[in-house]
């Protein structure tokens, strides 16, 4: 290399660096306000979201790319807000860092599409959802849309998404495929999740490369598995936590041969969760 990284800008050095192909970093409900100094339950939502995305470009590998599983926007999807998030988000797309934004329920899609997505709407698999298939070499990332009413606790997918999911999961067989959905499962007892929860796991659990859901929503890390071996989990907020002593963070993910290591980086580097490594094994088939 010429004279060394001295001699780049950050954002150039950033796009000299190796890159891992099987890396990924993901976020969850980033909730991030018009005002960057806007604060909620003692947190600053713009500030840990440029902690993780300094994190992010300092790692030695660059990764392939990054998430934000839902509540990208504080409370209802201001135009502003997303203004600020593309902000944020920047160093990321300039270090060369693809970004993909899921929608939760405080946001608005109009005002996201508006904002983030204007002169993609020819492109978009769906029409009325914003989803997105991401594939790599190990993995195929499938975000999907569970906005829906911006401002109403619980989600819903709805049979035109579930339709699409279950071609795309048909056409793409072959490769672990993994789900990133704002909301968490949902018993019929809990409304607070996804409403149709039933009806998604009719498709994913016979489609035997679908190995992982990952969601955001209750603001509490979590590691599970249902009955049929899909790992299930809850991502850490990037903004503020709900139950007093929660880790707040993001997860670096690496996809190997037949699973995936996902390691949790704190917000608070003190907390005991930080730096916690996690082992999914992909179920057969
Ligand atoms: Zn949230």
């Amino acid at each position: 290399m010429l004279g060394g990284g001295l001699a780049f800008a950050p954002s150039a050095f950033a796009r000299t660096k190796r890159r891992d192909a099987n890396s990924w970093a993901l976020f969850a409900d980033t909730h991030i306000a018009a005002d960057v100094n806007q604060q909620v339950r003692e947190t600053n939502m713009a500030a840990n979201l440029k902690t993780v995305v300094d994190e992010v470009l300092q790692l030695p590998r660059r990764p392939a790319g990054a998430f934000v599983v839902g509540d990208c926007a504080w409370s209802k999807g201001d135009a502003g807000d997303y203004a600020t998030l593309a902000g944020l988000v920047d160093p990321l797309r300039s270090g060369g860092i693809p970004i993909q934004l899921a929608l939760g329920n405080h946001d608005n899609r109009e005002n996201f599409w508006q904002a983030l997505e204007s002169g993609h709407k020819a492109t978009r698999p769906l029409a009325d959802h914003h989803v997105a298939l991401v594939e790599s070499s190990r993995v195929n990332w499938f975000m999907l849309d569970s906005l829906e009413t911006t401002l109403q606790t619980p989600g819903n997918l709805g049979e035109e998404q579930l339709d699409w999911l279950r071609k795309t999961l048909d056409k793409h067989s072959r490769k672990p495929a993994v789900l990133l959905i704002h909301h968490n499962p949902g018993a019929k007892e809990n409304i607070a999740g996804l409403k149709d929860t039933e009806r998604l796991l009719e498709i994913i659990r016979p489609r035997r490369q679908v190995k992982a859901w990952f969601f955001g929503h209750t603001h509490h890390w979590s590691v599970t598995q249902d009955v049929s071996g899909i790992h299930l989990i809850n991502l850490p907020p990037v903004a503020y936590i709900f139950k007093e002593g929660d880790p707040a963070g993001w997860i670096q993910a690496s996809a190997v041969t037949n699973g995936m290591k996902l390691e949790f980086r704190c917000l608070n580097t003190g907390h005991k969760a930080h730096g916690q490594e996690v082992e999914l094994d992909w179920r057969k088939g």
